[in-house]
C-alpha cells in the first residue's frame, strides 16, 4: 500500500533512504533546512514543505532522520514543530540516534497529540542507506511496528523489534559502543604494525584472517590503499563522521552511568574521537582516530 510519508532530515542517511522510499512508490513530502537536499529530493519526485509541520500535515507517518537530540527538539515542538502538524493517527518514526529522554519526551507529547511513536535507530552506515540494507533497531508496540513493517523494509534489510520505546535505542548505543572500540583498536593494531615496517596489506590479510577481525577492520581499515572503497582510502570521506561517533559514545556514557556502570574503554575511546575531532577530523569518517597515531 502506498503510505504519505513527510521526510525531516536529508543528509547522508536520510537523502538516500528518502529516494528509496521514492523508488518503492510511497509519497514523500520532504522538509530539511539545506535548500540544496530538498531540491534534490524534489527532483527524485518529493514534495518540498518550508516546515516540519508542513511535513507532517501532509502525512500519515512523518521519519526523521536528523543529527542529535537538539536537532529533533526544533523539528518537533514550536508552531513550526512536526508535533503541531501531526493528522490523527499518524506515526512519528524517528529514525536518529538521540539520547534516550528526549526519546521519551517527544513520545509522550506525539501521544498527546493523538500519534503515534517507533524509535527506530540504524546501523549500516552510508552504503546501507543507499543500498536499502540497514539495520533497524525498533523500540515502540509490536502493533504499530508490524504496520510499518513495509517501509522498513524498503530501508533495511534486517529489520528488528527490539521492544518498547527505547529499547531500539540502548541495542543501537552497545552497538555503537562496541564499533566504536573497535575502530581504535584496530587503529592501534596498524600503528604498531607499521611501525615495525609490515606491509599494511599483509597485515590486513593476516588480521582480516584471525583473531583481530572485526567490522571496524572489514569496512575501515584505516591505511590508504589497503582497500579500495574503504573511507581511508578515499580521503576520510564519510561514511560515519567522528563527531557522530563521539555523540553516540556520550550518550551511551551518559545512559550508563544512570546505573553506576563503568565504560572504561568506551571512556577511552571517546576521548581519542574528541581529539580527532580537534585535530580537525571532526567531519571525516570515524576511522581517521586513526591519523592521530601518525602524528
Ligand atoms: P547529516 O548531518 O548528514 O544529516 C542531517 C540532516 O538534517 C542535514 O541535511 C541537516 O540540514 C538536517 N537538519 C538538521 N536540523 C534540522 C531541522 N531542525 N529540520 C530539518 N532538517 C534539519 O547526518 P546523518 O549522517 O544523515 O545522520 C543522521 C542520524 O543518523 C544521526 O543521528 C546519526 O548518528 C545516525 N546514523 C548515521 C550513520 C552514518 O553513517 N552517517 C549511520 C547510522 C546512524
Amino acid at each position: 500500500m502506498v503510505k504519505e510519508v513527510g521526510f525531516i532530515g536529508l543528509g547522508t542517511m536520510g537523502g538516500p533512504m528518502a529516494n528509496n522510499l521514492l523508488a518503492a512508490g510511497h509519497s514523500l513530502t520532504v522538509r530539511d533546512l539545506d535548500d540544496d537536499a530538498v531540491t534534490a529530493a524534489v527532483a527524485s519526485g518529493a514534495s518540498r514543505a518550508d516546515s516540519s509541520r508542513g511535513a507532517a500535515a501532509a502525512a500519515d507517518v512523518v521519519i526523521c532522520m536528523l543529527p542529535s537530540s537538539p536537532h529533533v527538539v526544533a523539528a518537533a515542538y514550536g508552531d513550526d514543530g512536526f508535533i503541531s502538524g501531526l493528522r490523527p493517527g499518524a506515526t512519528v518514526i524517528d529514525m536518529s540516534t538521540i539520547d534516550p529522554d528526549t526519546t521519551r519526551r517527544v513520545a509522550e507529547d506525539v501521544q498527546a497529540a493523538g500519534g503515534r511513536m517507533l524509535y527506530a535507530p540504524v546501523s549500516g552506515s552510508s552504503a546501507g542507506a543507499i543500498d536499502g540494507t540497514l539495520t533497524i533497531m525498533v523500540g515502540g508496540e509490536a502493533g504499530v511496528f508490524e504496520s510499518h513493517l513495509d517501509l522498513f523494509n524498503v530501508l533495511g534489510a534486517n529489520v528488528i523489534h527490539c521492544g518498547p520505546v527505547g529499547m531500539g535505542e540502548t541495542v543501537k548505543l552497545a552497538n555503537q559502543l562496541s564499533a566504536g572500540v573497535s575502530m581504535v583498536g584496530v587503529a592501534e593494531g596498524f600503528a604498531f604494525g607499521l611501525s615495525k615496517g609490515v606491509d599494511p596489506k599483509v597485515l590486513f590479510e593476516v588480521m582480516s584472517k584471525s583473531s583481530g577481525n572485526c567490522w571496524a577492520l572489514e569496512t575501515r581499515c584505516p591505511v590508504p590503499g589497503v582497500l579500495a572503497d574503504s573511507p581511508a582510502s578515499n580521503g576520510f570521506a564519510a561514511g560515519f563522521m567522528t563527531d557522530l561517533m563521539h555523540k553516540d559514545l556520550g550518550l551511551a556514557m551518559t545512559a550508563a552511568s544512570n546505573d553506576k556502570l563503568p565504560l572504561h574503554m568506551a571512556a577511552l575511546a571517546r576521548e581519542r574521537y574528541a581529539a580527532a575531532s580537534r585535530a580537525g577530523y571532526g567531519h571525516m569518517d570515524f576511522s581517521a582516530v586513526a591519523k592521530l597515531l601518525e602524528e
